[in-house]
């Protein structure tokens, strides 16, 4: 069945590998993040082989599935206080930024008979997720403190999702600083400094991760290979864990330029199209409904990706030295984007290599 996503397992245990051990070798606890891949089984138990200190998941839905992994399990993104009954279940500690949800928390904790752990995520000017103003998060923290149901591990932080804000030496030593403040004022313990995600990793790698950021939460240098920072490739990785698979089913010699006059095309854009005479022309079976196409990128490097609606995409073959017919399949390497897709939609079929 096309489309499918070929999944080499043994790639991405070297990737997971290759890179927690670095991580684990410079005291940093590593969180494997699953989010970008639905929490799949096969791939998760890869995190879990390796030794990681947890899963990581913005959606509880993901979480859920893992109920009978005995790893630790982390939700990603500040929980919706109506799903705090799930979050108590089924995750052991989540990020948060606001007191009313971690008291709902706190109070469902009591009611299951647990204690769940919080990580209280700081906003450094990326100005997604996190408290922004300190007083606020020394209240919340005093508070949080006297609440039965929750005990607070530590601080986080995430940089480069919202604001692609580029972590720096001065973010962590800001986080530090915070962290001391936190501990003078309430006279409480923090374990964990959780100084980012995968944009943060060159940090380490360049000496400049200070030893009390001791946790990161990484997914796409495991799955792509790369850093996010500066999108840098990571030594001793794979890139191409994920490959996409689409058929040919129409080859053809045809204009470059549509013939008429030009309206909307089927998602309201208004259309440019540059004449380039005469093309061979192919179509593959696979659309918006199923893929990023900023995601893709065809392993054939002189075909060219025109265009795609629902469920085609629309390639230009004329300069391939390859001798394309019906029926032939397309191969794509994946960068995040596709692979949040493809993992995502129920019309691509998940294949694995073992
Ligand atoms: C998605 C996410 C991560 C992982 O990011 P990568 O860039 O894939 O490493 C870490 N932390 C939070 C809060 C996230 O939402």
């Amino acid at each position: 069945m096309y489309p499918r996503v070929l999944i080499d397992l043994r790639k991405f245990r070297t990737n997971v590998e290759v890179v927690s051990k670095r991580m684990q070798r410079k005291g940093i606890e590593v969180y494997g993040v699953t989010k970008v891949f639905c929490a799949d089984i096969n791939l998760t138990n890869v995190y879990v082989e390796a030794g990681l200190k947890a899963v990581a998941d913005s959606r509880i839905e993901n979480i859920r599935k893992l109920e009978n992994l005995s790893i630790m399990k982390v939700l990603l993104r500040i929980p919706m206080q109506t799903e705090v009954e799930d979050v108590i279940r089924y995750a052991d500690v989540s990020l948060n930024s606001e007191i009313s949800t971690i008291r709902l928390l706190s109070d469902e904790a009591i009611r299951q008979g647990k204690v769940h752990q919080v990580i209280l995520m700081i906003d450094l000017g990326d100005l997604r997720e996190g408290f922004f103003d300190e007083d606020e998060l020394y209240k919340a923290t005093e508070e949080a403190k006297k609440l039965k149901g929750v005990k607070v591990i530590g601080i986080g932080t995430n940089l480069t999702c919202f604001g692609a804000v580029i972590p720096t030496l001065e973010h962590m030593e800001r986080m530090i600083e915070i962290k001391k403040n936190l501990e003078a004022r309430t006279g409480m313990e923090l374990d964990i400094i959780s100084g980012g995600n995968s944009s943060s990793y060159y940090l380490m790698e360049d000496g400049k991760l200070p030893k009390e950021i001791n946790n990161l939460r990484i997914g796409e240098i495991f799955v792509c290979g790369n850093e996010t920072a500066f999108g840098t490739r990571v030594a001793g990785t794979y890139d191409d864990v994920f490959i996409l698979e689409a058929e040919i089913i129409e080859l053809k010699k045809k204009p470059s330029l549509p013939i008429g006059e030009s309206g909307m095309d089927a998602f309201g854009k208004h259309p440019v199209y540059e004449d380039k005479g005469e093309m061979i022309r192919g179509i593959i079976a696979i659309g918006k409904q199923d893929a990023d196409m900023s995601g893709l990128v065809p392993l054939d490097d002189h075909i060219e990706m025109i265009g795609r609606s629902s469920d085609h995409m629309i390639l230009d073959l004329t300069k391939s030295s390859q001798d394309y017919r019906v029926g032939d399949i397309m191969r794509f390497k994946l960068k995040y984007p596709g692979i949040l897709s493809v993992m995502t939609s129920e019309y691509v079929e998940k294949s694995f290599i073992k």
